[in-house]
């Protein structure tokens, strides 16, 4: 198997290191929807976010929280960030190592992040609360 995010947790691959601990890397993605764009991967080698580890998670918004913040007292243009993971291919994953993005964003940085095919009808209550029924039965 050959997956670059693991090759730069190794130290094996070219990334621009910003954080490292026992469980997370974090380096500046490769190619930045704005100066600032990082991403904080799991040290260990996983596809999907329901597969990482206990603590993994946490400790993947924990450092996220930190670089923002650092990222923050910098002059790099940082209204507001998307703080986000596209799990799997059919959500936007394009590296096979799940990882949380950090995209620094600013009025009139030009990108629009969300649902585009969100509905524009609001659901009823019956709709939610038989949908929050079917995924509290598994919690
Ligand atoms: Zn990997």
């Amino acid at each position: 198997m050959n997956c670059i995010f693991c090759e730069i947790i190794k130290g094996n691959a070219d990334a621009s290191l910003i954080y490292k601990n026992d469980k997370v890397t974090a380096f500046m993605d490769l190619y930045p929807i704005n100066k600032g764009h990082v991403l904080v991967v799991p040290n260990e080698h996983h596809m999907k976010f329901t597969n990482l580890s206990e603590g993994v998670p946490s400790e993947m918004f924990s450092a996220a929280q930190k670089i923002l913040k650092a990222i923050e007292k910098t002059d790099i243009a940082c209204e507001g960030a998307n703080i986000f993971l596209c799990d799997g291919e059919v959500a936007g994953q394009d590296v096979m190592h799940s990882h949380l993005h950090i995209a620094p964003r600013f009025s009139g940085d030009g990108y629009r992040m969300g649902f585009s095919g969100a509905s524009p009808y609001e659901s009823t209550r019956d709709q939610l609360d038989n949908t929050a029924k079917l995924i509290k039965e598994e919690l």
